[in-house]
């Protein structure tokens, strides 16, 4: 599905990724762990195209996205994406948040987008919610709600950037519930995520970032268990 090939990013000085070349695959889950500034939440922005690259390629399904040429609306509708902060408008409702992007993006009609809007709610246990403002939902029930949004235009690869780290304890696990939730029905998925006995649970692989560079890339088992990588080991050997 996904295909990063040396990828660079600098912000002046500051080389932010150093030649990241990656495969994601269909329905795989893959976890980007490594500690903070590693370059982590500035790969996912590279993939949906909110930075653009200075050097490599991503490819998303045999189509160069990091091609200046590429029209980046089109990109961005084919990934979904959420992020650490509650992502949804403020001034729509629950189902008019997880709808919008349906009905303008790709033009279905309100009865159909609703319908489809109100299942995902209803799987999320939300449907009573829908009529009513974000403000009114705890802060997993917003997040979780942020995640349908971005699945609700079935894209082909959704990203996930630290989606438990600004929520209460007691919230973290209806998230990843709901994560995991969507790996059993075969969503492709890159997530950063500081949650690493989730990462070692869900994720078909774990990428360690490192200086932006991917230091080791493996089945959790092998990665946790045992690292091949020194850096790796003492990154893991720090969490708690
Ligand atoms: P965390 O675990 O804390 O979320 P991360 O691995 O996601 O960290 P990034 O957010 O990708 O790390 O940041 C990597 C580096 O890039 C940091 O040194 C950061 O300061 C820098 N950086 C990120 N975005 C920008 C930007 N827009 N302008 C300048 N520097 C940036
Ligand atoms: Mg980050």
């Amino acid at each position: 599905v996904l295909r990063l090939d040396g990828v660079r990013k600098s912000f002046g000085q500051n080389t932010v990724l150093d030649g990241i070349t990656l495969d994601v695959h269909k329905h795989e889950v893959l976890a980007l762990i490594g500690a903070s500034g590693s370059g982590k939440s500035t790969l996912l922005r590279v993939i949906n195209l909110l930075e653009q690259v200075d050097d490599g390629q991503i490819w998303l399904n045999e189509h160069d996205i990091s091609d200046p040429r590429t029209p980046v609306d089109a990109v961005r509708s084919r990934i979904g994406v959420v992020f650490q902060h509650y992502n949804l408008f403020p001034h729509l409702s629950v189902l008019d948040n997880v709808t919008l992007a349906s009905r303008t993006v790709h033009k279905q009609s309100r009865a159909v987008a609703e319908k489809r809007g109100l299942e995902l709610l209803d799987q999320i246990g939300l449907a009573d919610k829908a009529r009513d403002f974000p403000d009114r939902l705890s802060g997993g029930q917003q997040q979780r709600t942020a995640i349908v949004r971005a699945i609700a235009t079935e894209p082909e690869l959704l990203l996930l950037d630290e989606v438990t780290s600004a929520l209460d304890p007691e919230l973290v696990g209806e998230v990843l519930d709901l994560v995991r939730q969507l790996k059993q029905t075969g969503t492709t998925i890159v997530m950063a995520t500081h949650e690493m006995s989730f990462a070692r649970d869900v994720a078909d692989r774990v990428a360690f970032l490192h200086h932006g560079r991917v230091l080791e890339i493996g089945e959790p088992a092998a990665v946790f268990e045992n690292p091949q990588e020194e850096r790796t080991r003492e990154f893991l050997a720090r969490i708690p």
